[in-house]
């Protein structure tokens, strides 16, 4: 037997051998983008609860009403925006479903998806299962990873079918502006050209930074799947709860893909993460506790050699390492990992020409011991 592999050029993501690496040398984990501390005890009771009420079996395709209406509410008194609980959101198992669902939803054979690169792992490949071409606009560090919106409009094309966000972004920790949508608005005005939303970082935002969704401009709204995830916001990455908002024709497509792909999401964590909702203080705190260990690591690695800008967003620090070695990334984290004991993810990983600008990234949602620790022999480079 001889299996084509319908991926001949992926080989297995960066997040587990990044992890491997550190687990097998002991070292610490600031590589993988998960929290080392728990969870609220409130939030684990509330599971417990829905699981001793018996709330085992299906739950319906496009998940439990209480769940779809709070995400609906909450939408609506932050950026007042109204979406329909039962046609226009729909919960899936984590954000990497929905991306995958989105995408599949209005990719066909040759069309066209406009990636703004550095991105997350996940895009590529379910652009590329879907028979589309990846169309790459490279941000890079000299200028902060701002985006250049000229260059979008050079690059689109009759096929172009979609364009992919990522606010807050992955790995660079910047954020999107208003500005940023009122270009892409024009950009977009007049054209049947979508946008899938990647806002799992939505809730970690720091400097008063606004969320600047494309859902909060009518003409971006109209064509835009936000693809959301609690995994981040409540410090439960294993739950693999996440959401997508959509318009109702864009819905019912993202619908359709989503009930081959898992059909149904979780359903005790769907119920308890409906009732943790409802104080709106659960997730509107998490940016001032994120915005503190960002501030934390920032504070640790002050005497070392690296240089950076401070994060927006996210739960992630990019660091310039140009003064300390001329190593490429990749080896450079390897190598940190096994001698140092410090883990981190190459940035060059999410370029698709694995563009080497010295830059590794360093997840930071950890407890304020490991910062230190790490801060410390991050200094002695
Ligand atoms: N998008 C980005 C930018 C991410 O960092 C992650 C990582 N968790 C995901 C999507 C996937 O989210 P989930 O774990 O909910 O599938
Ligand atoms: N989002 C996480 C990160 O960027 C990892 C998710 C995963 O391991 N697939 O590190």
């Amino acid at each position: 037997m001889q299996l084509q592999s319908k991926q001949p050029h992926i080989g297995t993501t960066i997040f587990t051998v990044m992890s491997k690496l550190a687990n097998d040398h002991g070292a610490l984990n600031l590589s993988q983008g998960f929290p080392n501390f728990e969870c609220s005890s409130k939030l684990i009771e509330l599971v417990e609860k829905y699981l001793r009420k018996g709330m085992n079996q299906y739950a319906p395709l496009s998940g439990i009403q209480p769940l779809r209406e709070i995400i609906a509410q909450k939408t609506s008194e932050l950026y007042g925006i109204s979406y329909h609980p039962d046609q226009e959101v729909t919960i899936v198992s984590g954000a990497t479903e929905a991306l995958y669902a989105a995408i599949t939803a209005v990719v066909q054979t040759g069309d066209e998806v406009i990636l703004l690169e550095p991105n997350y792992d996940s895009y590529e490949p379910a652009v590329r299962l879907n028979g589309g071409i990846p169309v790459y606009v490279t941000l890079t560090p000299e200028n902060n990873y701002q985006i250049d919106w000229s260059v979008v409009k050079a690059k689109i094309t009759e096929k172009t079918k979609l364009i992919l966000l990522n606010t807050p972004h992955n790995p660079t920790g910047t954020v999107m502006s208003k500005d940023d949508l009122e270009q892409l608005a024009a950009i977009v005005k007049d054209t049947n050209i979508f946008i899938v939303s990647d806002e799992v970082y939505e809730h970690i935002i720091f400097d008063g930074h606004n969320h600047w969704s494309p859902i909060r401009h009518p003409e971006l709204q109209k064509r835009t799947f936000v693809c959301g995830s609690f995994g981040k916001t409540f410090h439960v990455t294993g739950w693999k709860v996440g959401y997508c908002l959509a318009p109702q024709q864009l819905s019912e497509e993202f619908r359709k893909v989503h009930q081959w792909l898992t059909f149904s999401t979780v359903t005790p964590i769907q119920y308890a993460l409906a009732e943790f909702l409802q104080e709106p203080d659960n997730y509107l705190s998490v940016s001032k506790f994120y915005q503190e260990k960002r501030d934390k690591f920032i504070s640790c690695i002050q005497g070392s050699r690296f240089e950076w800008t401070p994060a927006s967003g996210s739960f992630f620090q990019c660091v310039n390492y140009a003064n300390i070695t001329d190593e490429n990334d990749l080896a450079l984290a390897q190598r940190l990992t096994k001698e140092i004991g410090v883990a981190s993810i190459p940035v060059s990983v999410f370029y698709h020409q694995k563009n080497d600008y010295k830059i590794l990234r360093f997840c930071f949602a950890k407890d304020d011991q490991t910062l230190e620790i790490a801060g410390e022999r991050l200094s002695k480079l």
